[in-house]
């Protein structure tokens, strides 16, 4: 079990925790036992990491979360630069079909929202065939849109869910649950991205020998070249992390200098 206030790192001021998929599958444990508030994960990529820069209530959501995993080639570099270690990516793509296991083994409910209409709908079936006695409380595509929370969380809460996971992108997917934490009955809340569209094969997942070399953004770019001017954010953080670098060495030299 990962103890986050002793060895979370911060990436150009976005938290980072040293997480495993299993120790995120022990943490979730102790939540659904615990069911006390909402537990909000959040899977940080470099992306995330500069839209934060601009958008202070994302970069709040953040910091508020209970734990944010390096969803991302690039958070595991920065870290190297920043002299600390990351033991592994902890993707959303990977995680939830491994949650999905636990889960049918457990009895925990799990409640899909996001993504295109019929999505989830596709993505529950998957993960059912995959998981005999897989218990889905609900699927739903709905919308970021602050009108339609109320129906939104009267499904979620009614549902009986133990954990939510939603796909509406970053930021919108972690600013939605920050904004509804108080309001939902669910243990875990999880923002997912296009996890949906790779577990239902809307969206092809780069092969495993692209992933294990880093190159998985280079696949998306490939398949969805429209993403191009998200990816532009890649080179900003690697600039970003460069300089960071440079001023927290400097500052180092300068506290160690006679
Ligand atoms: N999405 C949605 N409603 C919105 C915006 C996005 O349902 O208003 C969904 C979209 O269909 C996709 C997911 O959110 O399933 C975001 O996917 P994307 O690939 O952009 O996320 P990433 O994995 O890059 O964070």
């Amino acid at each position: 079990m990962i103890n986050a206030a002793q060895s979370r790192l911060q990436v150009v001021g976005v938290p980072v925790d040293p997480a495993t998929f299993e120790s995120m599958l022990a943490q979730i444990e102790t939540w659904v036992a615990r069911r006390d508030r909402v537990y909000q994960i959040c899977t940080v990529s470099p992306e995330f990491v500069m839209i934060a820069q601009d958008n202070p209530a994302f970069m709040r959501t953040l910091h508020e979360a209970d734990l944010c995993v390096a969803d991302g080639v690039g958070l595991l570099l920065a870290a190297r630069l920043l002299g600390r270690r990351l033991p592994e990516r902890v993707t959303g793509s990977d995680g939830v079909p491994l949650i999905a296991r636990r889960a049918a083994e457990r009895g925990w409910r799990l409640f899909l929202l996001g993504a295109a209409p019929g999505v989830a709908e596709r993505a529950a079936a998957r993960l059912m065939a995959d998981n005999p006695g897989l218990l889905i409380a609900g699927t739903y595509a709905g919308s970021p849109d602050p009108a339609e929370e109320d129906a939104i969380l009267a499904r979620v809460n009614g549902s009986g869910a133990d954990i939510l996971f939603v796909a509406y992108g970053a930021p919108q997917q972690d600013l939605w649950i920050a904004r509804n934490r108080e309001r939902l009955t669910v243990a875990v809340a999880m923002g997912v991205g296009g996890t949906f569209d790779f577990i239902a094969g809307v969206v092809p997942r780069a092969p495993r020998w692209m992933q294990r070399l880093g190159l998985e953004w280079l696949y998306r770019l490939y398949r969805q070249p429209w993403r191009w001017r998200r990816m532009l954010r890649l080179p900003r953080f690697v600039w970003a992390v460069l300089t960071r670098r440079d001023r927290a060495l400097s500052r180092t030299e300068r506290g160690s200098a006679p």
